[in-house]
């Protein structure tokens, strides 16, 4: 998320801004700029041919006021501490936002699973859950896939924590294959939040889906699914991009065909039914919502200036930098922030761990009636903030989850 330097650094600096304007108490203020518990592991495993590697683990509970930590766990080779830190510090915020009883947390280990079999990824991720067992638990910490981690690994997660309890367990963990009590809907999620959230945006700002124009960057989960739906709801899709290249109609794209196109060619690139476009052409154009659902850092103080949308929906996590939010805050776009605009994700993982621990599980129409409320209700709380406070919808978001958090900070009071 920062330009350059600490990512933990510029989660303080959206924090700081809200936490001013809230006056906040300076003892909640230091409480809530501190992670809880920081976890380092090492992880040795025994590699296919024959040698010991040993890897480096980290799970961050950045807060556990409102509930168990929660958060995923992801495997790349650029994981750290500061970043793991900060992501599991969003997580607090996000879940506050979205108004469930949850704190925050990630995982991450440092590996390049791309290079490793899938016996090695198994044999890693059990001795990382063995490592970080008497941590985790339905009570206290629950994660859930992320970058490079995918259902089969939360069923490992899952097995290895149960192995050590000695019984069943399947609310340790979300994200997993519904066959071990995963929920149903959980895959369209974030997507379907997504589109809620740009809905409720172009209300506020006068206008129907039905007609609009909307681009988005990625392909991937999050980004097809909110094309499929926000296509369903009436609105054009004129350009999506992904990491090949993309795709543009001036009338809007056939969504089902792409996602026939891009299951075929693991791309949305060469799509017959549009002409090519690239990110650069994605962001400039002319349309009434822009939505970044594949990485972090792509909008910036480079490009902050070309975007002509009038709505940006944060569908990834830290899309837009400080320094860019500030260039469109400047210009009147409105910005729904990642915390509030993807977390339909967190919403129904938090519905999964309920769910686990009724040992009663919901149909689709359930799942999603129960996120339509949660997501429509947690808009609106930011938005109202927003217009309270004459702040964007960052700052607002910001402002609910510092308050959630401190408030339930200064009643549990200090355990000395
Ligand atoms: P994914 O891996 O399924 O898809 C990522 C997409 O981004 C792919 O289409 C990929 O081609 C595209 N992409 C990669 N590099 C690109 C580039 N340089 N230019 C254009 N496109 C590029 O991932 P996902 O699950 O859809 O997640 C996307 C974002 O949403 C991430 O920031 C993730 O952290 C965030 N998010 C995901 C969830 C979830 O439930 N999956 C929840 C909250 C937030």
């Amino acid at each position: 998320m920062a330009e350059h330097g600490s990512i933990f650094r510029a989660m303080l600096q959206e924090f700081d801004e809200a936490a001013r304007l809230l006056n906040l108490d300076p003892g909640i203020w230091k409480i809530l700029t501190h992670p809880k518990r920081q976890i380092i592991v090492s992880c040795p495993v025994q590699m296919d041919n024959g040698e010991i590697e040993v890897f480096t683990g980290y799970r961050v509970q950045y807060s556990i006021t409102l509930g168990p930590a929660k958060g995923g766990i992801r495997y790349h080779p650029d994981v750290t501490l500061d970043e793991v830190t900060a992501l599991a510090a969003w997580m607090t915020w996000k879940c506050a936002v979205a108004h469930i009883p949850f704190g925050g947390g990630k995982g991450g280990v440092v590996c390049d699973p791309t290079r490793m079999s899938r016996r090695e990824l198994e044999a890693l991720t059990r001795r990382y859950v063995a490592e970080i067992v008497d941590a985790i638990g339905p009570e206290k910490d629950v994660p859930a896939p992320d970058v490079n981690t995918n259902d089969q690994v939360m069923a490992w997660v899952m097995d290895t924590y149960s192995m050590h309890v000695g019984h069943t367990s399947t609310a340790v963990v979300t994200g997993k294959p519904l066959e071990l009590g995963g929920s149903v809907g959980r895959r369209e999620a974030t997507g379907r939040g997504v589109m809620i959230a740009t809905r409720e945006a172009a209300r506020h700002l006068g206008r129907d889906l039905a007609g609009a124009s909307i681009a988005i960057q990625g392909f991937g989960n999050v980004g097809s699914v909110s094309a499929d739906l926000l296509a369903k709801a009436g609105a054009k899709i004129v350009g999506i991009t992904d990491h090949r290249g993309g795709a543009y109609h001036a009338r809007g794209l056939d969504i089902p065909k792409l996602l026939e196109h891009a299951q075929a060619h693991k791309t949305v690139d060469g799509f017959p039914g549009g002409e090519p476009l690239t990110n650069e052409q994605l962001f400039a154009l002319d349309v009434d919502v822009l939505i970044p659902a594949a990485l972090e850092n792509q909008i910036t103080i480079e490009n902050a200036s070309t975007i002509n949308a009038r709505i940006v929906i944060e569908a990834a996590n830290g899309p837009v930098t400080p320094e860019a939010n500030n260039i469109l805050h400047q210009r009147g776009v409105f910005v729904v922030p990642d915390i509030l605009a993807n977390s339909g994700g967190v919403t129904v993982s938090y519905f999964e761990w309920v769910q686990d621990r009724y040992g009663y599980f919901w149909d689709e129409s359930d799942v999603n009636a129960r996120l339509e409320k949660k997501m429509y209700e947690a808009f609106h709380d930011v938005l109202q903030t927003s217009l309270k406070y004459k702040v964007d919808m960052r700052t607002a978001a910001y402002i609910v989850a510092i308050s959630r958090v401190g408030t339930v900070t200064q009643l549990r009071g200090m355990y000395a």
